[in-house]
C-alpha cells in the first residue's frame, strides 16, 4: 500500500501562492501533508514582493493626490514625508499578511511545516537539512530569483534589487533603474513622486515591452511629463563603476557611449526559476524558463506537479494560486482540469493604473488573426470630467467574429475595471454583449462599453 511506503501523502516545495494553497486543499481532504519553507512563510507576495510594493504606492499615491489637491480647491499648509514612518507602514501591511498567522492556519490544518531547503535525491524522496522525508506525491513551487544581467563591475560596484528598495529607509536622491518591466515602472513611479531624480532604462525599444504600444508610449509620456523621469529606450547598460560615495552608470544608446552619476542602481531585469533542487535525481524536466508540465500541472516524472513563477508563463501570485489549485484537483480527483491561460489579467499599480487581459495586439499579428480593435478615450466618460483626468483610454481586442479576445485599459481603477472584460473572455462573450450591457454613470466603467460598441459596429 503506497500509504505505508512513505512518510507523507504529498510533500509541497515552497509556501508562496504555488505551493500553499494546494497543502491547504490537499490537507483538508485528508491527505498527510509537509509543506518545505527555507524563508518567510508565504513567499515572495506578501513577504518581498506584491504587499511592500503596493502598501508604499499607496503612500505615494496619498501623498501625489494631496499634491494635486489644489485644482480641487484644497489647500493645506507645507506637504511633506517621513519615510521612516512609511516604511513602518509597509512594515506593518506586511505583518498583517501574517507569516505567524499563516503558520497556525496550516498547522491546524496538521500540514507539517519542515523548514529548510529540499533538494530531491530520489523521484520519492527529498532531503532538507540532510534529514529524508519521502512522499507518495510532489509539488514544486519553488518560485523564482532574480536575474542579473552581466554587467561590468556592477557586483564590485554593488545594487540593490526588489528586495533592498522596499527596506530603504529614506529614498535615494537619484536612481538608476534598469529593467522597465512592471517591477521596474512601479519602483519608478514610487521613487519619482517622492522626490527621487529616476533614469529608467530598457534594453527594448520601448517601456512595459509587453503591452500594447498605447500602454508605453501613454506611461513614458506620463514618466516623463508629469513625473520628470529621464526614460532611456534601446538602451544598453554596460558598467558601474564608483565615484566616491555615488556610482555613474556607463551605457550605450545607438552607437554613442553615455554616462550618469547616481546614488544608487536597481536592477529589475527580470526572474529566473528556482530549479537547482536536484530535479535529474527525479525525472523531472526542466529548461532554464522553468519546469515543463503538462495542461494538468503535471512534470515528466507524472506523480510530480509543479506551480507558480517556475513554471511560468506567467509570474503573478494569482497565476500561482490558479495553477495551485488545478495541481491540487488533478493530484487527488479522478477528473483532471486543464489550465486555460485565456483570461489571466496583469495589473501594473501606476497612476493611472494599467491593466490587460488577454491577447495583446502583437500576439494577434505575430498569429496571423484577423482581429478588430477599438480604443475609447478616457476623457470622454463624464466620471473622468468630474475628477479632471485627461490620459487613458480602454482597448478592446476582437477576433473577426466579434468575440472578445483582449484588452488594455490605462485609467484610475483599471486594476478593478479590467474584470468586466476577463469574465467576458473567459465565458467568449461579444463586445455586442458587453456594450447592450448596462453600466452606471458616471464610472470608468463606462469606457468599456463604449469601447464595446464601437468594435461592435465594426
Ligand atoms: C517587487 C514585486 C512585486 C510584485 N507584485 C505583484 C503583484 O502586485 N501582483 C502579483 O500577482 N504578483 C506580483 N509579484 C509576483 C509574485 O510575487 C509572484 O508571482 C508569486 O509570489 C509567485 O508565487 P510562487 O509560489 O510561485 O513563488 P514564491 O512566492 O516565490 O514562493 C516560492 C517559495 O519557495 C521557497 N523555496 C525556494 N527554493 C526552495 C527549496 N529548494 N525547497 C523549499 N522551498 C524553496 C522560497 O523560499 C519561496 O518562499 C511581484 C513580484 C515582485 C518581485
Amino acid at each position: 500500500m503506497a500509504k505505508q511506503k512513505y512518510d507523507f501523502d504529498l510533500i509541497v516545495l515552497g509556501s508562496g501562492g504555488g505551493g500553499s494553497v494546494a497543502a491547504l486543499i490537499a490537507a483538508s481532504s485528508g491527505k498527510h501533508v509537509a509543506m518545505v519553507e527555507p524563508d518567510a512563510l508565504g513567499g515572495e507576495c506578501p513577504n518581498y514582493g506584491c504587499v511592500p510594493t503596493k502598501s508604499l504606492l499607496h503612500a505615494a499615491e496619498i501623498y501625489d493626490a494631496a499634491k494635486r489637491g489644489q485644482q480641487f480647491g484644497i489647500r493645506s499648509g507645507t506637504l511633506t514625508y517621513n519615510y521612516p514612518s512609511l516604511k513602518a507602514w509597509k512594515d506593518l501591511a506586511v505583518e498583517r499578511t501574517g507569516s505567524d498567522e499563516g503558520r497556525r492556519l496550516y498547522e491546524a490544518e496538521g500540514i507539517k511545516i519542515i523548514e529548510g531547503l529540499a533538494h530531491f535525491i530520489s523521484p520519492h524522496e527529498v532531503t532538507v537539512n540532510r534529514r529524508h522525508y519521502s512522499a507518495e506525491n510532489f509539488l514544486i513551487a519553488t518560485g523564482s530569483h532574480n536575474f542579473i544581467p552581466p554587467i561590468e563591475r556592477l557586483d564590485k560596484t554593488g545594487y540593490i534589487t526588489f528586495k533592498e528598495a522596499v527596506n530603504l529607509t529614506r529614498p535615494p536622491k537619484s536612481l538608476f533603474i534598469v529593467g522597465a518591466g512592471a517591477i521596474g515602472c512601479e519602483f519608478a513611479e514610487l521613487f519619482s513622486i517622492f522626490g527621487t531624480k529616476v533614469h529608467l532604462a530598457d534594453i527594448t525599444p520601448r517601456i512595459l515591452s509587453r503591452e500594447d504600444e498605447e500602454v508605453s508610449e501613454l506611461v513614458r509620456d506620463t514618466f516623463e511629463q508629469e513625473r520628470g523621469m529621464n526614460v532611456m529606450t534601446n538602451t544598453k547598460v554596460l558598467r558601474v563603476t564608483k565615484e566616491g560615495l555615488a556610482k555613474r552608470v556607463h551605457f550605450q544608446q545607438g552607437h554613442s557611449e553615455k554616462s550618469v552619476k547616481v546614488d544608487e542602481v536597481l536592477i529589475t531585469t527580470g526572474k529566473l526559476a528556482n530549479v537547482d533542487i536536484g530535479l535529474e535525481n527525479a525525472g523531472v524536466d526542466y529548461t532554464p524558463r522553468g519546469i515543463s508540465t503538462n495542461e494538468f500541472m503535471q512534470t515528466s516524472a507524472r506523480h510530480i506537479y509543479a506551480a507558480g513563477d517556475v513554471v511560468g508563463p506567467y509570474n503573478y501570485t494569482h497565476t500561482a494560486i490558479y495553477q495551485s489549485r488545478l495541481a491540487a484537483n488533478n493530484l487527488l480527483h479522478k477528473q483532471k482540469i486543464a489550465a486555460d491561460y485565456r483570461a489571466i489579467p496583469r495589473v501594473i499599480f501606476l497612476n493611472p493604473e494599467v491593466a490587460s487581459v488577454g491577447l495583446s495586439e502583437d500576439e494577434c499579428i505575430k498569429h496571423d488573426m484577423r482581429i478588430r480593435k477599438a480604443v475609447a478615450p478616457i476623457a470622454i466618460i463624464g466620471r473622468a470630467n468630474a475628477s479632471n483626468v485627461e490620459r487613458g483610454f480602454v482597448k478592446v481586442i476582437t477576433d473577426n467574429k466579434g468575440i472578445l479576445i483582449g484588452a488594455s485599459i490605462v485609467s484610475p481603477h483599471a486594476g478593478e475595471v479590467i474584470h468586466e472584460l476577463t469574465l467576458a473572455i473567459q465565458m467568449r462573450m461579444s463586445a455586442q454583449d458587453v456594450a447592450t450591457t448596462i453600466h452606471a454613470f458616471p464610472t470608468w466603467s463606462e469606457a468599456v462599453r463604449i469601447a464595446c460598441s464601437k468594435v461592435a459596429r465594426m
